[in-house]
């Protein structure tokens, strides 16, 4: 009998110990850079409210020749020959997306979350706007238009009209910011949030709504800390004639992880409803659309309408995450964070913070840093100093504007991924709250204060640093990967 060598190697770690070889042996400068990128996600408190981490099946998914196909169509109608394995792997996508959000229509192809919303503006358009327009609209270069061909092609396309959040309330680029594509292909309107109380207005989107009727009514956020309710926003929607589209890019985990359920699922509510599937749904990087049948037809049209062929190694990854998210343990996960992300706001208000909404009942929670007297930026550079990794963001009304701002954007997906829970949360409040208290504007080459440069002691930043890396030691990151 052999005698037991030390412990065996996990298939993750002999799996990536080997791909790194081959890729090392062709050019050793990146797979450096793919074990340092995983170094540094392990020793980093990852507070990102749009990352999060996703298993080693799914990631193994993506690194074959699968991506050495070209697929363009749809399953069993290609552009290319030889897509056997490709409509195999869709289809499970497909199946499996259509299965985890009850939704009658799956499109899995789109390349990322914008790629999504521009397949869904342009179904939409497909299916409402009559005539010749759109497919000459279509024929042009999109990226190439001048001010004057937009206004053109808006004209042509019959001035359409889109109502979506504005950015600085938490609403995403492409529902209608004026330098996104999709403010350049419909006339748009904003709706904002409470003054006071920062939550959606529905009466206020409902006036808005009337006043403008939109084609498409746009639902959904990027930096929102609360449920939105849906049923509401359909009902709004449909007397006004508008096509209710929900973008769920960041709370896709918690839809699919039912803690989003009745008037807070867009599923059954909305017409059509896209999502990344990278962030809290702990997927690839990737994006999706889901729609009711009769929009079925229009979406599929993404590919090639908006979109090259599809990434079908990113497909199959879907597919495994997927797969994953419909484990029952998958709903556990999507509850714990819901529980993380308050535990963080409850820590930080707890410590004098001022928290958009008072609190969150999603992943994420954003911190007006205005009160520590700081910009976002001043504090976005200064948690990265204390190994705290975050993203500054507007606060509604922001006075600093978007580059700036006067907000912190935190998120509870990868840490909840990595095992944290409540206790742990309360921990890392107290270490933002310490760097945030603890910074402080500096003066510029002008000798103005800066919304950019900032002071913080090393020592302070270096305490925090080790607190932090002390603490995500006892949540070993990917633990069945080891590298050598
Ligand atoms: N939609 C929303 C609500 C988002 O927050 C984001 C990304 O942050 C996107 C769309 C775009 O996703 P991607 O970066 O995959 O294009």
């Amino acid at each position: 009998m052999a005698a037991a060598a030390s412990s065996p190697l996990s298939p993750e770690s002999a799996a990536y110990r080997n791909a790194l070889e081959t890729v090392a042996a062709v050019e050793p400068r990146i797979a450096d850079a793919i074990r340092s990128e995983l170094a540094d996600q392990r020793e980093s408190l990852k507070l990102i409210a749009s990352e999060n981490y996703a298993s080693p099946a799914t990631l193994l998914a993506m690194g074959n020749w699968l991506s050495d196909k070209y697929a363009e169509g749809v399953i069993g109608r290609r552009f290319y020959a030889g897509c056997r394995n490709v409509d195999t792997v869709e289809s499970i996508a497909a199946e499996h997306a259509k299965e985890l959000f009850g939704a009658e229509h799956a499109y899995v192809q789109p390349h990322s979350g914008i790629d999504a919303n521009l397949v869904a503006f342009w179904a939409v358009l497909a299916q409402r706007v009559e005539g010749p327009a759109l497919e000459k609209a279509q024929v042009r270069h999109l990226n190439n238009l001048s001010e004057a061909d937009w206004f053109t092609l808006r004209r042509e396309l019959g001035n359409q009209r889109m109502l979506g959040m504005s950015l600085d309330a938490g609403g995403h680029l492409t529902h209608g910011f004026r330098p996104n594509i999709s403010g350049k292909m419909f006339d748009q309107r904003s709706y904002g949030t409470d003054r006071e109380t920062g939550l959606l207005d529905y009466d206020a989107v409902r006036e808005a709504a009337r006043e403008f009727r939109p084609l498409i009514l746009v639902a959904g956020y990027s930096a929102y800390p609360r449920k939105v309710n849906f049923r509401i926003m359909r009902e709004i929607a449909d007397e006004v004639g508008a096509t209710l589209m929900v973008d769920m890019a960041h709370f896709a985990g918690l839809v699919a992880g039912k803690v989003f359920t009745g008037d807070f699922d867009p599923v059954p509510h909305a017409q059509i409803v896209t999502t990344t599937t990278h962030k809290s749904l702990r997927g690839p990087r990737g994006g999706m659309v889901l729609c009711q049948q009769d929009l079925a037809e229009y979406v599929d049209k993404g590919c090639p309408m908006v979109l090259g062929g599809p990434l079908s190694h990113a497909m199959a990854a879907k597919a495994v995450a997927f797969a994953e998210a419909r484990q029952p343990d998958f709903q556990a996960y999507a509850q714990r964070i819901v529980d993380n992300a308050k535990a963080l706001a409850e820590g930080l208000m707890r410590r004098g913070a001022k928290v958009v909404t008072d609190g969150t009942d999603n992943h994420l929670v954003l911190i007006d840093v205005s009160s520590y007297g700081v910009t976002g930026r001043h504090a976005e550079s200064a948690l990265l100093d204390s190994g705290i990794v975050t993203n500054r963001n507007s606060v509604p009304r922001d006075p600093n504007g978007a580059w700036y701002t006067s907000g912190i954007r935190i998120g509870a997906p990868a840490l909840t991924t990595r095992g944290l829970g409540t206790a742990e949360m309360d921990e890392v409040a107290r270490l933002i709250h310490t760097v945030l208290a603890e910074t402080k504007p500096a003066p510029g080459p002008d000798g103005k204060p800066s919304k950019a440069r900032y002071a913080l002691e090393d020592k302070v930043a270096s305490d925090v640093a080790r607190q932090a890396s002390e603490l995500l030691a006892n949540f070993p990151l990917y633990p069945t990967v080891d590298l050598g």
